[in-house]
C-alpha cells in the first residue's frame, strides 16, 4: 500500500512568516498527505506569530507593550508560558538573554538606516527601561505587567525556534514520521529520510555565506545558528552584531557566529543568541554545564571555538 515505507514522499514548502524564512519538508505516505502537513505547519506558525510579534499592533505582546507602566494585560497561557521561560532563561544566562532589550529597539537599527552610534545619554536612558525583573506575572489573574514606561518585549531571538519545536509538534502529533523545520537557520528535524538515512544539517559559514562551515548529521533535536553576517552595522571599524547586551545597551561585538546544538530549537535559539552576549569564554563555559547541549562559536578574527560535547568534522 501507498504507507510502504518506499512508496514514502518528500515534499518541501518555503514560506515568509515571521519576518523571516521557513523552509518546511515533510515525509509522507503521498502528496495530499504531505501538502496536508505542510499546510499545517505554515497555520501553526502564522498562529503563533499573530500571538507574539511586536510588530503585529493586534497582538497580545503588542497590547502588554501599549500597557507598559500603566497596567497589567491578560493573555492566552500560551504566552504566558513563553514569557515565564524567557524569564527562566535570563536567570540561566546572569541576564545576557532579555526580552526586555526591546526598548532599545529604538535607537539600534541594523536595516541600514542607522549613520553614526547613538549618543551615550541616549543609550544610557534607553537601558534603564531594560530588565526581566521588571516584568511582572500573575500567574492566577494570568496577566503581565511591565512595570516601568517606556517599557517593552520581542522575542526577536526566541520565537522562531518556539514556532520551529510547536510546528514539529504539532506534525508528530498528526502522525508526519520524518521531517526538517527551518526558520531561516534555527532547526529541528525527526524521524529520518525517505531512504532510512539521517537528516544532513549544513552549517553556514559566516566567511561565506554561500559555502558550508560543516555538514553533520541530526537525529533528534535541533541545531541553530545566530550570525551577525546578515545583520550588523559597523562604526570606526567595529563590527555591532544585532543582538544588545542587555547590561550596557550596546550591541555585542567580538563574535561574528554561534551555533548551537540542543533539544529543543527554542533553547538553542535563545542559547545561541545569549553566547553572542556573554562573550566566547564565559558562553563555552556556560554551554558546557548544560546537559544535552553544544556550540560552535566563529570569533571576529575567525577562529573556531567548540564547547566540551561537540563532535563535528570541519570542512
Ligand atoms: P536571528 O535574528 O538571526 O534569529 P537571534 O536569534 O540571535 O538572531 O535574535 C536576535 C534578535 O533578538 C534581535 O534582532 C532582537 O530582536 C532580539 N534581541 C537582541 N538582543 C537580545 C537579547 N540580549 N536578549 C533577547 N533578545 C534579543
Ligand atoms: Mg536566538
Ligand atoms: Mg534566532
Amino acid at each position: 500500500g501507498a504507507d510502504a515505507a518506499g512508496a514514502q514522499q518528500m515534499l518541501h514548502r518555503r514560506v515568509l512568516l515571521m519576518g523571516s524564512r521557513f523552509d518546511l519538508t515533510v515525509v509522507a505516505a503521498n502528496d495530499i498527505a504531505g501538502n496536508a502537513y505542510l499546510d499545517m505547519a505554515i497555520g501553526e506558525i502564522a498562529r503563533i506569530e499573530r500571538l507574539i510579534s511586536s510588530w503585529d499592533p493586534n497582538s497580545q505582546t503588542s497590547a502588554i507593550n501599549a500597557n507598559a507602566g500603566i497596567a497589567p494585560v491578560r493573555v492566552d497561557r500560551e504566552l504566558m508560558e513563553l514569557i515565564e521561560r524567557s524569564i527562566a532563561l535570563s536567570e540561566l544566562t546572569d541576564g545576557a538573554f532579555d526580552i526586555s532589550y526591546a526598548s532599545m529597539d529604538n535607537i539600534w537599527k541594523f536595516d541600514g538606516s542607522m549613520v553614526r552610534m547613538p549618543a551615550p545619554e541616549v543609550v544610557k536612558k534607553s537601558v534603564e527601561k531594560v530588565g526581566y525583573k521588571k516584568i511582572i506575572l500573575d500567574t492566577k489573574k494570568q496577566t503581565v505587567f511591565l512595570s516601568q514606561k517606556g517599557m517593552k518585549i520581542g522575542f526577536g531571538a526566541i520565537g522562531k525556534g518556539y514556532a520551529a519545536d510547536k510546528a514539529k509538534e504539532l506534525l508528530m502529533a498528526n502522525g508526519a514520521v520524518a521531517g526538517i523545520i527551518n526558520a531561516s537557520g534555527d532547526m529541528n528535524t525527526w524521524g529520518k529520510q525517505p531512504d532510512g538515512s539521517d537528516w544532513m544539517v549544513a552549517i553556514t559559514n559566516p566567511m561565506n555565506k554561500n559555502k558550508a562551515f560543516a555538514e553533520l548529521p541530526l537525529r533528534q533535536g535541533a541545531v541553530v545558528t545566530s550570525g551577525d553576517y546578515e545583520r550588523f552595522v559597523e562604526f570606526d571599524k567595529v563590527r555591532y552584531a544585532h543582538i544588545i547586551n542587555p547590561q550596557t545597551g550596546y550591541p555585542a561585538t567580538g563574535i561574528i557566529s554561534v551555533t548551537v546544538f540542543a533539544p529543543s530549537a527554542e533553547l538553542a535559539d535563545a542559547l545561541a543568541t545569549s553566547v553572542f552576549v556573554m562573550g566566547k569564554e564565559v558562553g563555552i563555559d556556560r554551554i558546557d554545564q548544560l546537559p544535552q547541549v553544544a556550540c560552535i562559536i566563529i570569533d571576529d578574527q575567525g577562529a573556531v571555538h567548540k564547547s566540551k560535547h561537540i563532535r563535528i568534522n570541519e570542512k
